[in-house]
Parts: structure tokens; sequence; C-alpha cells
């Protein structure tokens, strides 16, 4: 992990639009897990399997300082296959905002789907539920959560459901294809697309 003097010269730090802290209604940054926040290697339910994309943490630190609402919206069908346990997932996403304390920046909330469609489990056997990515009944409530400012809010994700879940919640949604850093992508993203 970066150490802390390295985080003020971040090339994103410098074009995420700062947010007043006493705002009304701030915008978010809603986060798919795999892929985004950290390396997909196929169902990820245990923190000795998680390691972090590059860029991510500083990710965190720069929306964290501009005063983003910060929210992860993850599918985890390894739950419905029997992979790992809701308690494996919840203890997973504590360790990872440990990490993300530690580097001063800030998750607020973590939201996951374990339901899939043809799970062996039945409580987890659900054809197309609706907070399933594409549909966007996660990110929705993610939002409406925080009272976010939907219109000034991102998705981002590395998968088309990701997309097209965030376009479906009102979002802009930025695809990250897992390559390079992703503090780097957001960074070229957000000088393209000007002010949100
Ligand atoms: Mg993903």
């Amino acid at each position: 992990m970066s150490s802390q003097l390295s985080f003020d010269v971040l090339p994103l730090a410098g074009v995420v639009p700062k947010i007043d802290p006493a705002a009304p209604s701030k915008p978010a940054l809603l986060l798919d897990r795999d892929g985004v926040l950290n390396v997909d290697t196929g169902y990820v339910g245990r923190y000795r399997d998680f390691r972090w994309i590059p860029g991510a943490i500083e990710t965190l630190i720069a929306f964290s300082r501009a005063n983003w609402h910060i929210r992860v919206v993850t599918n985890q069908s390894g739950i419905a296959h029997g992979k790992y346990t809701e308690e494996d997932v919840q203890r997973l996403h504590a360790d990872i905002a440990c990490d993300v304390t530690a580097a001063g920046a800030r998750i607020d909330a973590f939201y996951y789907c374990p339901y899939h469609a043809e799970s062996p489990i039945e409580r987890y056997r659900f054809v197309d539920h609706p907070d399933r990515k594409p549909n966007p009944g996660m990110l929705i409530k993610a939002l409406r959560d925080c009272g976010a400012d939907t219109a000034r809010s991102i998705m981002v994700g590395d998968k088309a459901s990701d997309l097209e879940a965030g376009l479906r919640a009102g979002v802009k949604a930025l695809h990250f294809r897992s390559q390079g850093r992703l503090d780097d992508f957001l960074a070229e993203c957000l000088r393209k697309q000007g002010a949100f």
C-alpha cells in the first residue's frame, strides 16, 4: 500500500470534483468489487484471496477527500453456488474496510447480491432477482440510503452488467477493463467528460 506522503500528488485528486461537505445531496461513487477494487480471480470470498487492483486505494482516497459518498455494489453468486458463505463475505468486507481506513480513506457501505437462478441452495435460488446486476435494485438502494445526487453519481464496473445496472439506476457508467491503474482510468474519464 502507498504511503500517506504520495497521496497529494495523485493525478486523480486534481480532477475529482470537490463537494461541499455541507451540501444537502452529494454524488456517490458506486464501485463494482471484483475486477475494479480487486483482481478478479474468480469467487473471491476470503481476504487471503483478495488482491487490490493498482490505484484502487488511491481512488478511494481521492473520492473520500472530495467528500463523495462511496459504496460498493457487488454480485456474489459464489454464495448461491456454495463457494463461501454470507458470513465469509461480510468478514472479507470488514477486512477490506480495515485496509481502506488505514489508508485514510473510506467505503461507506457494501451491498452484495447473493442470489442466482441456478443455486443449489434454495434460499439463494432466485430467477432475475431485482438486486442482481444488470438489474439496478442494489444501486438504487445504495443511492437512496445516502440520499445521493443520482444525476452526478458514477458507477464503475468491469462488465456489461455493471454498466447496464448503472444506466438503469440513472447514474453515469464507466467501463474499467481491469487493465492498468484504476485511479489513472478515472482521472482520464473525468478529464474527458468534464465536471460532473
Ligand atoms: Mg466485476
